[in-house]
């Protein structure tokens, strides 16, 4: 008998459940674009966004999925020719490197596959090796989505400082900010980029670019886009400028709502809270592991996300599972990413958990009741005690 009717929580990694208040929030008839009270909010979203990210530098949003603030960070630091270097530990990381070739940028990737993080020394031997400096910037995911592997950004400050390198470092923390720690000044990162419908909150369709004064000088001799120029965006006059034509208007009125609710928490409370709440969903998952297929891509907790776990289940068990408590429980877990080829059935074994922004106590204890209960259904072995050990984790707050 099918047990979904009720409230159903979409556990993939992005789009992130929504909070009623931000969808509140953007239940409001239009408002004037050019003047008036849009003009306040959108000026109060800037300072805000940049508490999140950490940073004193600079802030400027774009109507665009992650895709788009790819793009944007990019177009604005390079010209066509110029040179990069893209530290890759999962999917996205292509993604990015494929963009910039597009642009018709160089790129030089280095693969640590799809379980380990960057190995910081390989990235100051190809620094040290570029000989002339062309490369521009350094790019990577502080979360790979697809891998749930997460790397440090300091490490890489320090490899590129070390090897006198004046090489800009990039981090794509879509899937990180607002889940993960991220401090981006402190850390040394030059440029930041995020989207809206991850640790935000508010539904796809924004997305962010973090830049300090080096980035920005940078830019000034570089800019080839019109459309993407962050310089207007991050210190408009008036409220055209934002976002470079008309505003997302009820995008801004969520994202307001929710950064209010994000900086009411406190960012180190809600780091906290995504650290417990992926401790207790590792250790359910390690517990299953042990007397089953489960296995967490991720051997090293220091490597794995807070916001994002990719499992695998081998066989087609990840799909059977997938299919099986999103029509009999009401939880909608992600599909694997990047795992094995499309097309391949070997996919079929992988499947991720969205655990990124509004989620707390309850809705993870209830995902991983509903991921057990679903192996019983379909009898995939499991080692038992894990949800009382996920309980315990929880218990200690
Ligand atoms: C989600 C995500 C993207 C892509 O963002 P879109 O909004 O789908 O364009 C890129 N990088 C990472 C790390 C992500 O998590």
């Amino acid at each position: 008998m099918p047990l979904a009717a009720g409230r159903p929580y979409l556990a993939i990694p992005g789009p992130s459940v929504m909070p009623d208040p931000v969808l509140q929030a953007m239940h409001i008839p239009s408002p004037n674009i050019y003047e008036g009270e849009i003009d306040e909010v959108m000026h109060s979203i800037l300072p805000d966004l940049k508490k999140v990210a950490r940073t004193e530098g600079n802030a400027a949003m774009y109507i665009a999925n992650g895709h788009g603030a790819w793009e944007a960070a990019l177009a604005n630091i390079t010209r066509p020719g110029d040179k990069l270097l893209v530290a890759v530990t999962g999917r996205f990381g292509h993604g990015w490197a494929d963009m910039a070739e597009g642009l018709g940028l160089e790129v030089e990737k280095i693969d640590f596959g799809l379980k380990s993080i960057i190995d910081p020394a390989q990235v100051e031997d190809a620094l040290r090796a570029d000989r002339d400096q062309k490369i521009r910037a350094v790019l990577f995911s502080h979360v790979d989505t697809s891998t749930s592997v997460r790397n440090e950004p300091a490490p890489l400050r320090a490899a590129i400082d070390a090897a006198g390198h004046p090489a800009l470092l990039m981090a794509d923390c879509i899937a990180s900010m607002g889940c993960d720690r991220f401090e981006m000044d402190a850390m040394g990162v030059d440029i930041a980029i995020t989207g809206s419908q991850k640790g935000l909150m508010v539904p796809p369709g924004l997305s962010f670019v973090f830049f300090n004064d080096k980035a920005k000088a940078v830019s000034s001799q570089n800019q080839v886009s019109r459309y993407w120029d962050w310089t207007e965006r991050c210190a408009p006059e008036w409220p055209y400028q934002f976002f470079g034509g008309t505003s997302a208007t009820h995008h801004v009125y969520g994202l307001r709502k929710a950064l209010d609710m994000i900086h009411a928490e406190g960012m180190e409370n809600i780091w906290a809270r995504h650290a417990r709440l992926a401790e207790a969903i590792w250790t359910a998952c390690e517990t299953w592991g042990q007397g089953g297929p489960m296995t967490l891509n991720v051997a090293d907790r220091a490597n794995r996300s807070h916001a994002v776990t990719a499992l695998g289940l081998g066989g087609g068990n990840g799909q059977r599972l997938r299919s099986w408590t999103e029509k009999n429980a009401g939880v909608v877990l992600g599909i694997g990413l990047g795992m094995a080829e499309r097309g391949d059935p070997r996919g079929d074994g992988f499947f991720r958990l969205g655990h990124m922004g509004h989620v707390n106590a309850h809705m993870i204890l209830g995902l991983l009741g509903v991921i057990e209960a679903g192996m019983r259904a379909l009898e995939i072995p499991f080692g038992e005690g894990a949800l009382g050990a996920a309980a315990e984790v929880i218990a200690k707050g």
